[in-house]
Order: structure tokens, then sequence, then C-alpha cells
């Protein structure tokens, strides 16, 4: 596998990196300045620069287990998503965050899953946790369905509202929102139809992102 991404990188500067050498060299020299950032999951079977067709330097992209954006926490501690998120908005300025969630995504499923596996040396339990109250709401609304493992989608579309509430409770976030300097986002993404769709605050839904 190795070989081939090492095929892959020679293809790349053989092709992409001198067609784009103009762009590349500018951002490379001059800095970055997205206007967006771009908070999804680590999940390897999508790409934000491919599915919005943008090119390097348009988005700064934050990936992490299930698109999570934890709460705004003063506790010291390895804060990873929080400080890229502030070094978006605080440092590069961006104008608007989009989280997207995605389709099938193991992390929303581990937080489904009723069989938790005591694990001392895993980090996903307590990652997870963040949206604990996203999976006894899901739960709570859809008493019927007799496993939560049947729930996938609703509750991935809910951690995509969680995290755009979280966000909101940055200070720095909150004051920009406020403000109308910054805009908020929610994106879910099946990755079998190719649909993104569009949170929407009004009538507290998901529609079609090319439906205006
Ligand atoms: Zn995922």
């Amino acid at each position: 596998m190795i070989d081939n991404l090492i095929q892959g990188y020679e293809e790349y500067r053989s092709q992409y990196f001198r067609d784009n050498y103009d762009l590349l060299y500018k951002l490379g020299t001059e800095g970055q300045s997205p206007k967006t950032a771009f908070i999804t999951c680590c999940d390897s079977r999508f790409n934000p620069l491919i599915i919005t067709n943008s090119d390097p330097g348009d988005l700064f992209i934050i990936r992490n287990v299930a698109a999570l954006v934890p709460p705004f926490q003063k506790v010291s501690g390895c804060h990873g998503t929080s400080a890229a998120v502030e070094y978006a908005v605080r440092h590069l300025e961006v104008d608007d965050i989009i989280v997207m969630g995605h389709s099938d995504c193991g992390g929303v499923k581990s937080l489904l899953s009723d069989e938790q596996v005591e694990d001392p040396d895993s980090f996903i339990p307590a990652w997870m946790s963040i949206a604990k109250k996203v999976r006894e709401n899901t739960l709570h609304d859809n008493p019927s369905v007799d496993t939560p493992e049947r729930l996938p989608c609703a509750c991935e579309q809910a951690v995509v509202k969680l995290s755009l509430e979280n966000l909101k409770t940055f200070p720095w976030v909150k004051e920009r929102v406020e403000a109308k300097t910054l805009s908020l986002h929610g994106w879910y993404y099946d990755l079998v139809s190719g649909e993104v769709l569009s949170y929407r605050s009004e009538t507290d839904s998901y529609k079609p992102v090319l439906c205006k």
C-alpha cells in the first residue's frame, strides 16, 4: 500500500503540483486565508475539497471522530478540536463554519451501541460521551424502535446540531455570530447518494443543500 502512495505522490509532483504551481507557490509563500472552516469526521470515504470542488487554501479542515465539537471548557487538557476552531475564528477570521456529519458514521454507531466495552486504553467512549445527550434524546424520540442501532441517521444528524450548539458556547464564536460576522452551517452527507442536506433552524429540519 505504501508503494501505491509513493507512486501517487510521484504523479502528484509531475502533474497536479506542476499544473497548479502558481496557486501552490502563492499559498506557500504568502500564507493561507481560507474563508471557511470545515469540521467533519475522519472517515476516509469522502473529502471536503472534492465534495465542494474547492482548491487548496479554500477550506480550513478540522477532522475528528464523528465531527464532534466539544463545549467550551476552561479546564486544562489537550483540546485539539477547540484549538483548531480557535485558530480558524480568531486568527484566520473565517466567515463561515460548516459542520458536516455523514451516513454510516462509525463514531455515531459506537455511541448507539448497547455493547459498551470497558477498555481503559480507549479514548473513543470518552470522546463520544460529548454526544451522550443525543443518544438519550434520539432513543426518547423514537420509543417504538427496539434497537438503537437502527437510528443512526437521526443520531448522526442530531450530532451535527449538537456541534453547532457547542460552537456557540465558545465566547469568541458567540460574539461573532451575534455580530453577524460569522455564520454556522450544519450539513449531512449521504455516502451512497452523494446528497448533501443542510440544517434549517427555522423548521428544525434538514433539506437538500441545493434547495434554496
Ligand atoms: Zn464518521
